[in-house]
C-alpha cells in the first residue's frame, strides 16, 4: 500500500527527516520525506503491516525535541516505482502555520563528542546536531535552512558537508553544523574591544579571569551574559555594584549535577526539567545542610531559600564550567532595568564599564533569547519567564478570527501573535522602562510579523496611557489604519490563564498583582472580575487605599504599610516613626491627610508590602516584590494559621476590607508573635477572600493569575481551599502568572470582541 502523510508541530530543526528516514528503512518501505513550511509531508509504500507499524513509530518514537501535534494520513490508490525511500529538498507551498523549534541545549550525544579526545569536534565549543543547537535566536527567514540563518557566513568543510547531506547521519540538514574547521570561533577581548587570545587561549583566559574574581561577560546563546565566581561574595558585590542591582537574586550555572545536588536539594521530579532540551533555570530550595556550603555564597540570593539553578546550556557554557569546575552566577547582560545586549557593538559599548573581560565569538546573534526560569510545585510547573527553549512554540487556542497583535504590559513584557486558531509569544523582553527597552518591543513586533509573514488586522494593547506599548500600538494602528482595542490590565490577566486552558466563559477570574490600570481610572490589584467573551464585570475588589507617593510605594513596603493603616484607622502605624525621619514622615501625613500624591489603589501588591512591613519582615527599599517575597519566606512551615478575616460591605460588588489584620496585627506584634505566623495567617486570610469572592461570583471555573500567584504558598492555598469547596482551579502553566502573559490575554479578549 501507499500512504501521504502530513504533520504539524515541532517536526523541523530536531532531527525529524532523518528519523522518518531511519525508520522507512528499518521496514523496508520506499518513498519520500519534505519540510513545507507548515509541516513535515511524506509518502510511504511497502506492505501493508509495515505501513501501519511505520505510521505509529512516526507518532510515538519521533526524537525527544520534535512534539508531533498533528497527522493526518490517507491512502494512495496507484503505486509508485521508487527504489528507495529519500529525503526531498524542502518545498515552499502553503505557507500557513510555519513551526519554528526552540533554541536547545547541547544533546548527550554532541557532549560525548566533545569530550572524546579522537574525536573531529573535540572541545569545540560550537558543536551542535539535529537534536540541539542554536535556532530560534539564529534563524532570519523561514523556511529553516542554512542560507536563511546567521550561519550563512561559514561556508561547510567537506567533512561536515559530507554529514550535513547523509540522510543516515545525525548531522543531516543540521543547518547551524559546524566543526573547528570551518565554524565559529572563540575569541577573548577586552573591555574595549581589543584581542587579547583566540580558541583554547581564549577559554583559558576566561578561566583566569574568574577565578580571579573579575566580572566576564559571555557571548551566549541568545545573548551576553555576565559570569562570576559564585563562590566569592566579593564578585558577586562587584557585579551587584556595577550592574546597579542591589539584592535581586541572580542564577547560578553548575557544571555538572553532582556539584548542583551539594548546594541545592534536587527532587526527582527537577531532573527532567533540568536535563530537558530547554533546560530552564529551576527554582530549587537551598540545602539545609550544604556538604560544600562556600561553593556558592548567600549573596546570589539575599535572603531567598531558593537558587534560581541550572546546568551547562551550551557546548561553550559546558566547555567553560568544565575547567572551572565550580559553579558561577549568570545573569543577563544588561544593567539593571535595560534588555540583554545581544550584538556585539552594542554589547561593548553597554557592557563595557561592566565586565572585565568578554569571552566571544563570530557567529550572530538574530534576536535575544534569554534563559527561561521555572517552577515545579505541588500542581505541576509554572513557567515564570519565557524564553529559551520555549519561545516562539505556539499555543493552540480556540478562538477563530482574523490575526491579532497584542503589545502586551510594561513590565516582564511579550509581544502576542494570534492567528489560525494559534497563539504565538515572543519571548521574554523584559521591562520598557528604557530606550532600549521600548526599542526592542518595536523591534520585536517587527520581527515577529515578516517572520512569520502575518499581517494583523486588528491591535491589542493596555489601558494605561503612559506604557510604551500603548504608545507604539497607538502609533502602528494609525500606520495601519487598523482598530486598536484597549483591555483592561486584569481582564488581560484573566482572560490569559482561560486562553491557556481553552477556557470559555463565564469565568470569575482571581486577578491579584502590583498594579494595572482598572476602568475607572484608579489602581487596581486585588481584583475578582467575572469573565464572558470579550467583556468583564467587576464583582469584587480590596477596599481602596491612599498610596503616599503613587508609583515610589511599589519599591517602599513602608509607604504602603502607612497607606493601608491609614486607610484602616485614620492614623500612621506606631512604626512609622522608625521608619521616616521625622521630616519626610511629616510631608507623608500631610500628604495622606490633604489627599494629594496619594493615588487610591486596589493593589493587593502593595497589601502584601504592607503586612511585611506592619509585620516587621521587611519595610526598606527594595526592588518591587521583594517584601511580598520575604513574606512569603516568612510563611512557609508555618503550617495551618487562623485567618484574620475581613470586613465585606453587603453590595453586589463585594468590597474588602481588611481592617481586623489591622486591628489584630498590633497586638500580635507587642505580644511577641513571630512574625512567620503573622505572615502564615495573612496568607489564610487571602485562601479565605478568595473563596468569599467565589462563593459571591457563583461560577465553578477559578482563574489564578497576576505577578502575587508567582507566590507558590498563596496559589497552593488558594487552590487547595477553592477546591475543597468544589471550584475547579486553573493556574498558569506554559504562561507566566505575571505580567509575562499579559500579551496573550490581550490577544484572546481582541479576538473575543
Ligand atoms: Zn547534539
Ligand atoms: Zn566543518
Ligand atoms: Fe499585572
Amino acid at each position: 500500500m501507499r500512504v501521504h502523510a502530513e504533520l504539524r508541530g515541532v517536526v523541523q530543526g530536531v532531527g525529524f527527516r532523518p528519523f522518518v528516514y531511519r525508520i522507512a528503512l528499518e521496514r523496508g518501505l520506499s518513498g519520500w520525506v519534505l519540510n513545507r513550511p507548515d509541516g513535515v509531508v511524506l509518502e510511504v509504500q511497502g506492505a501493508a503491516p509495515e505501513v501501519a507499524a511505520f505510521l505509529r513509530a512516526l507518532a510515538s518514537e519521533a526524537p525527544s525535541p520534535a512534539r508531533v501535534e498533528a497527522l493526518e494520513s490517507r491512502e494512495i490508490p496507484e503505486l509508485h516505482g521508487e527504489a528507495s525511500f529519500e529525503i526531498r529538498p524542502s518545498g515552499a507551498s502553503r505557507a500557513t502555520r510555519p513551526v519554528v523549534p526552540p533554541d536547545l541545549a547541547v544533546c548527550e550525544a554532541c557532549a560525548a563528542e566533545m569530550d572524546g579526545p579522537g574525536e573531529r569536534r573535540y572541545r569545540y565549543p560550537f558543536t551542535n546536531c539535529t537534536s540541539c543547537g542554536p535556532r530560534y535566536s539564529i534563524i532570519e527567514s523561514l523556511p529553516y535552512d542554512r542560507p536563511g540563518t546567521s550561519m550563512k557566513g561559514f561556508t561547510l568543510c567537506p567533512d561536515c558537508e559530507g554529514e550535513y547531506r547523509n540522510p543516515a547521519d545525525r548531522r543531516f540538514h543540521a543547518q547551524p553544523v559546524a566543526c573547528p574547521a570551518c565554524g565559529p570561533r572563540l575569541q577573548l577581548l577586552s573591555p574595549s574591544g581589543a584581542e587579547r587570545a583566540r580558541e583554547e587561549a581564549a577559554l583559558r583566559g576566561a578561566v583566569q579571569s574568574l577565578l580571579r574574581g573579575e566580572v566576564l561577560a559571555l557571548k551566549g546563546l541568545g545573548g551576553y551574559q555576565l559570569l562570576v565566581d559564585a563562590a566569592s561574595a566579593g564578585a558577586i558585590a562587584r557585579l551587584r555594584e556595577r550592574k546597579r542591582r542591589e539584592d535581586k537574586p541572580f542564577a547560578v550555572m553548575f557544571p555538572d549535577l553532582e556539584t548542583l545536588a551539594q548546594v541545592c536539594e534536587v527532587p526527582a521530579e527537577t531532573l527532567a526539567f533540568l536535563r530537558s532540551p530547554a533546560s530552564p533555570i529551576l527554582l530549587l530550595r537551598r540545602r539545609r545542610d550544604p556538604t560544600e556550603p562556600s561553593r556558592v555564597d548567600p549573596s546570589v540570593a539575599p535572603g531567598n531559600p531558593r537558587i534560581g539553578a541550572f546546568l551547562p546550556t551550551t557546548p561553550l557554557h559546558r566547555l567553560l564550567l568544565g575547567e572551572l569546575r565550580r559553579p558561577v552566577v549568570c545573569t543577563s547582560g544588561n544593567l539593571s532595568e535595560e534588555p540583554m545586549a545581544f550584538q556585539d557593538q552594542e554589547a561593548l559599548a553597554r557592557l563595557g564599564g561592566l565586565a572585565d573581560a568578554f569571552l566571544v565569538h563570530d557567529r550572530p546573534i538574530v534576536r535575544p533569547v534569554d534563559d527561561s526560569v521555572l517552577r515545579l510545585d505541588s500542581g505541576g510547573p509554572t513557567l515564570l519567564r519565557r524564553a529559551r527553549g520555549f519561545a516562539p512554540l505556539a499555543q493552540p487556542v480556540a478562538l477563530a478570527g482574523p490575526p491579532v497583535l497584542a503589545l502586551g504590559a510594561h513590565q516582564k513584557n511579550t509581544v502576542a501573535l494570534l492567528f489560525d486558531s494559534q497563539a504565538l509569544l515572543s519571548q521574554h523582553l523584559g521591562d520598557l522602562g528604557s530606550v532600549a527597552g521600548a526599542a526592542l518591543l518595536e523591534r520585536t513586533v517587527r520581527d515577529l510579523l515578516a517572520f512569520f509573514r502575518v499581517r494583523p488586522e486588528a491591535l491589542a494593547c493596555d489601558l494605561h496611557p503612559d506604557y510604551a506599548s500603548t504608545r507604539l500600538a497607538e502609533r502602528l494602528a494609525a500606520e495601519w489604519s487598523l482598530p486598536l482595542h484597549r483591555v483592561q490590565h486584569h481582564h488581560a490577566h484573566g482572560a490569559a490563564c482561560a486562553a491557556e486552558h481553552g477556557l470559555q466563559g463565564p469565568l470569575l477570574a482571581l486577578a491579584w498583582d502590583g498594579a494595572g490600570l482598572g476602568s475607572d481610572g484608579t489602581t487596581w490589584g486585588g481584583e475578582a472580575l467575572l469573565i464572558e467573551g470579550g467583556a468583564f464585570r467587576r464583582v469584587g475588589h480590596l477596599k481602596p487605599f491612599p498610596l503616599p507617593g503613587g508609583d515610589r510605594a511599589a519599591k517602599e513596603p513602608r509607604r504602603s504599610a502607612c497607606g493601608v493603616a491609614w486607610a484602616a484607622t485614620g492614623a500612621l502605624p506606631r512604626e512609622a516613626r522608625s521608619w521616616f525621619p521625622e521630616a519626610e514622615l511629616d510631608l507623608l501625613e500631610g500628604m495622606l491627610r490633604r489627599g494629594v500624591h496619594c493615588p487610591p489603589a486596589t493593589s493587593m501588591g502593595r497589601l502584601f508590602d504592607a503586612v511585611a512591613a506592619l509585620a516587621g519582615v521587611r519595610w526598606q527599599r527594595g526592588f518591587e516584590g521583594q517584601a511580598a517575597m520575604a513574606l512569603e519566606f516568612a510563611a512557609e512551615g508555618n503550617g495551618a494559621a487562623p485567618p484574620y478575616g475581613w470586613n465585606f460591605n453587603g453590595g453586589p460588588v463585594l468590597v474588602a476590607d481588611p481592617a481586623p489584620l489591622l486591628a489584630a496585627l498590633p497586638e500580635e506584634r507587642r505580644g511577641g508573635t513571630d512574625p512567620g505566623r503573622i505572615a502564615a495567617r495573612f496568607h489564610a486570610s487571602l485562601a479565605d477572600l478568595a473563596l468569599a469572592w467565589a462563593r459571591h461570583a457563583g461560577v465553578r471555573d477559578i482563574l489564578l493569575s497576576g505577578g502575587c500567584f508567582q507566590n507558590a504558598l498563596l496559589a497552593d492555598l488558594t487552590s487547595r481551599r477553592l477546591e475543597g469547596d468544589g471550584f475547579r482551579v486553573h493556574r498558569h502553566r506554559a504562561f507566566p502568572p505575571n505580567d509575562g502573559s499579559i500579551s496573550l490575554g490581550q490577544a484572546a479578549v481582541a479576538a473575543c470582541r
